[in-house]
């Protein structure tokens, strides 16, 4: 994606980027964003051609915890890599993508702890609370499975599942969305607020993806054809590029803690 920061803003040209999350101006909803003080990590691992720039939410979803890590990436050899620190993939948990389905496993709770097998864990309550932190794959489902696949060490990590009681917020307009529905920022909602029993994470952040939507839509209303002139036809290498500068913000994001 060009950055356009600078130069004025051609009426055919792609709109300027907010730097914090990286959405157009017209989508950004950063602004006043208080990170939160979470005692259960997050690592969000990005895979690299997740494009939706506009509907994403790895980056916005970072934004709003103190200790949140974005990574854009295929693999990485640990979770120590991935996150840039020490950390015992034991005590972690990936919200999982496999078959096992929360509602018919647990259907009175919406977060349970499964097994290798796919069974639920029967020390629930033990698990969950002794989670060091929690990682999320960002992407299409294709992607993140493929993420998945590419990194074994999070076959160590404990697996989570979410039950949401509603459907995503996203309704119809994601074409390819994850097994669970749900986007980054709900899941991240989701889990962080039910493992810490602190309602109003999912409040912050679901009022977020709130204004986010209420933008989105009202953008494609104005223009239903404008969401194809504002991605720039990816050019080869583009990508790459993409990444590392993701990575520098990722870290710069990091270092500002
Ligand atoms: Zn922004």
């Amino acid at each position: 994606m060009l950055l356009m920061t600078d130069a004025p803003r051609d009426a055919e040209g792609p709109e300027a980027e907010c730097p914090r999350c990286g959405k157009q101006l017209s989508l950004c909803v950063c602004e006043g964003i208080e990170p939160i003080d979470n005692k259960v990590a997050l690592l969000i691992l990005q895979h690299p051609q997740e494009q939706d720039k506009s509907l994403g939410t790895a980056r916005l979803t970072a934004l709003h915890f103190a200790n949140a890590t974005l990574k854009v990436g295929l693999s990485w050899a640990s979770l120590a890599k991935a996150l840039g620190q020490p950390a015992d993939p034991h005590a972690w948990a990936i919200l999982y993508l496999g078959s096992a389905r929360a509602a018919a496993l647990a259907p009175d709770v919406d977060i349970v702890a499964i097994n290798k097998k796919g069974e639920v864990e029967p020390q629930q309550q033990g698990i969950l609370r002794g989670l060091e932190g929690v990682v999320l794959l960002d992407g299409s489902w294709s992607q993140a499975k493929a993420l998945w696949w590419r990194n074994p060490w999070m076959l160590k990590c404990r697996r989570i599942l979410l039950n949401p009681a509603r459907p995503s917020r996203y309704g119809k307009l994601r074409r390819e969305p994850r097994s669970d529905g749900l986007s980054t920022i709900e899941s991240a909602a989701m889990l962080i607020s039910r493992l810490e029993k602190r309602a109003e994470i999912e409040t912050a952040l679901l009022a977020s993806f709130d204004r986010l939507l209420v933008r989105y839509r009202a953008l494609q209303s104005a223009s239903p054809t404008l969401e194809h002139a504002k991605h720039p036809r990816m050019r080869k290498g583009h990508a790459s590029r993409n990444r590392s500068q993701n990575d520098r913000r990722a870290k710069a994001m990091r270092r500002r803690r």
